[in-house]
């Protein structure tokens, strides 16, 4: 099994350092190879994501990525910046699924936010279309208003649309994972406003006839928005366009306190897929060793699950880290009084001893 490992930038190779000596002691006989990407990418060839980074990702059976992005590349033309390459892996891995678990384990209810009867024991998976809606769309741009009772200011636009194809396939995703959990799906729209999403929930419904085992409700993003902090524990599994996608997973992602705690996971048609911390490069922590690596070694955990066909090492990894969670130990971001704070390294290495 080949596996491309993606450090990036900040703390990306911090953060991967721990879940590469975590996939080596799991006893498997992995292929890992490494290649630069984002800054490091145009650092070393000029391109966020070289040409041979590219080319390994295809040929690897799955890929790790660890965060790209820093601020000393803000002023490089937008196709140069380091946050095309995740885009640019999305699109040419043709990646349409994006999962993210937002997991609360009871140990870490006090470094949520929210009360603590309010989220300990959470455990919710959205499920994000990745490469449509109106982040893709066209025509998109700024061009003189044609009409209306702006005429001839320029004006900024995007396209919103959703093919019944993407619709369908992500629909499938999404009642499939729903058989593995609580056998509930809820989709996010805005069907009261938006044809584009009426379009989706027409279709979603369809979809749903052949799940005839999965609960399915409907809701609008505003309510989502609004359920997510007021009864999060009452969804199962969530899925929902690009945009929302993108604003509801980040609030999901504080529910659990620290974004440096989820994984995800960004899937093809064949389950191929890049599994990614959800958080970026932190370059206000970086090379301070104080990052915490368990969303990159959790994210190896579902590679290991939803690629590699091996569930019982992604039970083993998740199961490490839950142990070192209950033995106190705590990188700065979930600390608390009467915890232990520990540094990323220290933090890879009581994962590698929990496995042993
Ligand atoms: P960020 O996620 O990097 O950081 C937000 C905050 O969370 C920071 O205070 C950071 O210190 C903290 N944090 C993040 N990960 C952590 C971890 N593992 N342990 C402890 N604390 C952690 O988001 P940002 O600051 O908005 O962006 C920084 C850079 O990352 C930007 O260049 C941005 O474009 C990029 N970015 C990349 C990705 C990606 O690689 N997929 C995603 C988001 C942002």
């Amino acid at each position: 099994m080949k596996i491309a490992i993606l450090p990036g930038d900040g703390i990306g190779p911090e953060i991967m350092k721990q879940a590469v000596k975590v996939l080596n002691v799991l006893g498997e006989r992995f292929e890992l190879e490494t290649a630069d990407v984002g800054g490091a990418g145009y650092a070393g060839h000029g391109h966020p994501l070289p040409a041979s980074t590219l080319a390994l990702a295809r040929a690897a059976d799955a890929v790790l990525f660890g965060a790209v992005g820093d601020y000393k590349y803000d002023s490089l033309e937008r196709s140069l910046r380091p946050e095309q390459a995740i885009l640019g892996l999305r699109k040419e891995l043709a990646l349409f699924a994006n999962l993210r678990p937002a997991i609360l384990y009871p140990e870490l209810a006090g470094a949520s936010t929210l009360k603590p009867e309010v989220v300990s024991g959470l455990d919710i998976l959205i499920i994000r279309e990745l490469t449509g809606d109106i982040y893709f769309g066209k025509p998109r741009g700024v061009r003189e208003c044609p009409d209306g009772p702006f005429k001839g200011e320029r004006e900024g636009f995007d396209t919103m649309r959703y093919a019944e194809s993407e619709i369908r396939r992500i629909a499938h995703v999404a009642f499939q994972a729903a058989q593995k959990r609580d056998r509930r799906v809820t989709s996010v729209d805005k069907a009261n406003v938006l044809e584009t999403f009426q379009f989706w929930r027409d279709i979603v419904t369809d979809v749903h006839k052949e799940y005839p085992d999965i609960e399915l409700d409907h809701m609008y993003v505003d309510n989502a928005a609004m359920q997510l902090v007021r009864a999060p524990k009452k969804f199962d599994v969530l899925v929902t366009g690009n945009m929302f996608g993108d604003i509801l997973s980040d609030c999901a992602a504080m529910l659990t306190g620290s974004i440096g705690m989820l994984p995800s996971a960004s899937l093809d048609a064949n389950n191929k897929g890049l599994y990614e911390p959800s958080h970026g490069s932190a370059p206000d922590i970086a090379g301070k060793g104080i990052a915490n690596p368990l969303a990159t070694i959790l994210s190896a955990a579902m590679m290991l699950r939803f690629s590699l066909g091996r569930p019982e090492q992604a039970e083993r990894i998740e199961t490490a880290v839950k142990a070192v969670l209950a033995q106190g130990l705590r990188t700065a971001d979930i600390y608390e009084p009467g915890t232990t704070r520990v540094g990323t390294d220290e933090m890879g290495d009581a994962v590698v001893k929990a496995l042993a």
